[in-house]
């Protein structure tokens, strides 16, 4: 059982502050009709994650439905190839196939303690609408979750589990039928449902307080990995922590715990499309400026009078223009190292952990795993690799390669 996290006391150059914000980035940009909502979180959240009964609650549901701890696995083969030592967090084996049910399961427990009987939510590629209708099951709370009409279209199998799990999704229609015309809806959806419903974020985005909230029910990530990388090598601290970037949740979470750990390079994959300058591109720290995204202050990529530019990559996951505030300002600070990883890096690099491993990877996660052959990391040093989810819902895309 995992030990039960208080608040940090100490102060952390790479926490939030009191108003939201990490550096220059953070906040809270949202209509003046969101104010109550986001308040009554803003105001309670600290205050219920840190109470004993639910910590109790989050440990034992993350222990006994989803799996936790998951492995933290030596790659023996990967670790020859590259001349090191190179540890697998098997986020992989969490329930649903990802680390996004760590923070599902957290943001259905706020719920309740809120008196909040209903959950919204909105999806891209359909994962995170899963993995809220997955909790809403697990509770009995009404789930509508919207999504873009073309992504509906595009994403069939995860509409049809959304569906078996008992949650209603509603197509959005207008925009380009996709994630921001979804959130958009979402938001609305929660402006006129103010007092009964709780609206689920799936990533380190979103107005202050979902990056903070997000992060730190993620934590539990690094929270293992420095046990077990005691357990098994007799250091808390490895040398390196490579995890992808879409808007930034695994990464949040595998990094947490090691953000005041200088020795610690935190090292962020981004997915570079076709590359970083073809036009079709997600790598959101090479190609975008500051500016205002779905709530918060980040780095996000728009053209000169600030439209936002779709973004493209191979990986729904990581097919988003920005990324969190907190990543906003480890970029910023130079305290993580990005990288931009090209469509065909990650597919080569999906392929070489099922050969090596015996591990399909989600495309997202290969993208973490491609940044390995920049790193050039010594034969003693400690590679810790996140990865975030599993390949069985890649398998269309990976077979186009083969
Ligand atoms: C959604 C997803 C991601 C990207 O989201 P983050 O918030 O950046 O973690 C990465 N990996 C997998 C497997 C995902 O499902």
């Amino acid at each position: 059982m995992t030990n039960i996290e208080q608040p940090k006391e100490k102060e952390t150059a790479f926490g939030v502050n009191e108003k939201g914000y990490y550096g220059q980035f953070g906040g809270a940009y949202i209509p003046e009709m969101l104010f109550p909502n986001v308040e009554e979180l803003q105001q309670n959240y600290l205050e219920i994650i840190y109470r004993p009964d639910f910590q109790e609650e989050f440990h034992g549901l993350l222990k006994n439905y989803v799996g936790r701890p998951t492995p933290l696995y030596l790659a023996n083969r990967l670790s020859e190839k590259y001349n090191t030592n190179i540890y697998l967090k098997r986020e992989d084996l969490c329930h649903t196939g990802a680390h996004k049910v760590n923070n599902t399961i957290g943001q259905i427990l706020l719920a309740k303690r809120l008196g909040k009987n209903k959950i919204v939510a909105e999806t891209g590629a359909g994962q995170h609408g899963v993995a809220t209708a997955t909790v809403c099951a697990l509770m009995g709370l009404e789930c509508i979750v919207y999504m873009g009409e073309i992504d509906i279209q595009r994403q069939a199998p995860n509409v049809a589990r959304m569906k078996m799990l008992g949650a209603e999704v509603r197509p959005a229609t207008s925009g380009s039928k996709t994630l921001k015309d979804a959130t958009n809806e979402a938001l609305r959806h929660w402006i006129n449902n103010p007092v009964d419903t709780h609206y689920i974020i799936g990533s380190v985005v979103g107005p202050h307080p979902y990056p903070d909230m997000v992060a730190r029910f993620q934590s539990v990530i690094s929270e293992e990995m420095r046990s077990q990388l005691l357990e098994q090598t007799g250091k808390e601290n490895p040398d390196y922590v490579i995890a992808c970037v879409g808007g930034g949740s695994n990464a949040a979470g595998a990094f947490y715990h090691f953000l005041d750990e200088p020795e610690v390079q935190l090292i962020a994959a981004e997915a570079g499309g076709h590359g970083i300058y073809s036009g079709l591109s997600a790598a959101t720290t090479f190609l975008g400026k500051p500016g205002v995204l779905h709530g918060s202050k980040s780095i996000l990529m728009q053209t000169e009078d600030g439209q936002v530019v779709e973004p493209h990559s191979i990986s729904a996951g990581l097919d988003y223009p920005g990324i969190g505030p907190l990543h906003a300002h480890l970029w910023e600070s130079g305290r993580a190292k990005f990288f931009a990883i090209t469509d065909d890096e990650s597919i080569q690099a999906g392929f070489e952990l099922t050969k090596l491993e015996g591990i399909i990877p989600a495309i997202e996660s290969a993208h973490a795993l491609a940044a390995l052959q920049y790193l050039k990391a010594g034969s003693d040093e400690t590679v810790v690799i996140n990865l975030s989810g599993r390949g069985d819902k890649d398998l269309a895309t990976y077979m186009k390669y083969l």
